[in-house]
């Protein structure tokens, strides 16, 4: 039986945060100053994470995706994907990074087995990167990108955060960076998922509002007819064939009918959306020698509790407990 909420949405994307800590401090996901990580001991092992990989696999999971805070300060993380890469039912492993220690680790990344990268970089502009990351890597950044594509990696996707009366200069210069070097951008509007509570719809540049200066200032973009309609990004190419564009519109076109994923925090919690108030605990089957079955069953008692959809745009909406870096994006 695949993993089926009681909306009829089947479930087999899971996203797995290695780690709450990072090296850049983005100013709509982490406070500069004064973060309270979480202690190592309560960090799931990768023995623990490939133990709960296996489980999940019997119930349709086929989609894996690191995240974190920053995946790649996790020691070690080539380890994971070849621990990953060969469990039997996994298609498709990707990994989120801002891309400041990827100098270090493509060639192991890629050796590992991984082939999928999302680059989290919303400017190329060294004064501006370091106003919204508070750190001055830029030019790590784009070291790392160029030793990502010169071991191998292919069709990297970009996440830029658009942020309203912030990012606009960024947004076309960063879809001409990816045109001209064939990678696909994708703009995701800004969330509630600060740690400061910055976030205001009047803080959120949409989808709409982008792709109008897009298609301005650089041409038509037309929407992909035979488009994934269960990928969060809404995707877009350009009229003249010059690649493609994705817009994440969490905030002014939500898609929470369509999703299909669950994430497991560092420190084993469940959680069937980014937004969930609740959660579940496996750490503690994890660690006491909880059978298969078992964790199973309280993957499939999650994913039976998952809500319709985040209220971002109602009066209703309450932030989740834990900002972005502590879930995992
Ligand atoms: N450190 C990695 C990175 O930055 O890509 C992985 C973790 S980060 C939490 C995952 C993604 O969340 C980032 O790529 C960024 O695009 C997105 N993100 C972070 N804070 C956000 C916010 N408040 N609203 C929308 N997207 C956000
Ligand atoms: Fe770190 Fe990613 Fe959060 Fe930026 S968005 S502070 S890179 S975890």
């Amino acid at each position: 039986m695949p993993l089926t909420d009681k909306f009829g949405r089947i479930h087999d994307n899971l996203r797995i945060s290695v780690t709450d800590r990072c090296n850049i401090r983005c100013f709509y996901c982490m406070p500069e100053e004064g973060v309270q990580f979480t202690d190592r001991a309560e960090i799931l092992s990768f023995e623990e994470i490939e133990r709960f990989v296996r489980a999940a696999v019997p119930l349709g999971v086929t989609k894996l995706r690191l995240t974190g805070g920053e995946p790649l300060v996790r020691r070690d993380l080539p380890r994971l994907i070849e621990r990953l890469v060969v469990i039997p039912g996994i298609r498709d492993i990707a990994l989120t990074t801002n891309a400041v220690l990827l100098g270090k680790y493509a060639s192991d990344l890629y050796s590992a087995g991984l082939r999928r990268l999302n680059i989290h970089l919303d400017t190329l502009d060294r004064a501006r990167f370091l106003q919204i990351t508070r750190r001055d890597d830029l030019p790590r950044v784009l070291a790392g990108i160029d030793e990502a594509v010169r071991v191998g990696f292919e069709k990297i996707k970009f996440n830029v955060v658009a942020v309203k009366g912030l990012i606009e200069p960024d947004i076309v210069p960063m879809a001409r960076f990816c045109r001209e070097r064939g990678f696909e951008p994708r703009y995701i509007e800004f969330m509630p998922l600060d740690s400061q509570a910055l976030w205001g719809r009047k803080r959120v540049l949409t989808a709409d509002e982008m792709i109008a200066m897009i298609s301005e200032e650089i041409g038509p973009l037309e929407a992909v007819p035979d488009a994934d309609p269960r990928a969060p990004a809404t995707e877009y190419r350009y009229a003249d064939g010059g690649g493609r564009v994705g817009f994440i519109a969490s905030v002014s076109k939500p898609f929470c009918l369509n999703c299909n994923r669950i994430r497991l925090t560092s420190d084993g919690k469940l959680r069937y959306c980014l937004f969930a108030i609740d959660e579940t605990d496996v750490k503690g089957l994890l660690r006491s020698n909880a059978s298969d079955e078992e964790i199973a069953a309280v993957i499939r008692q999650n994913v039976a509790e998952k809500w319709l959809g985040h209220e971002i745009n109602s009066v209703k909406f309450v932030p989740p407990p834990r900002p972005m870096y502590a879930i995992g994006g």
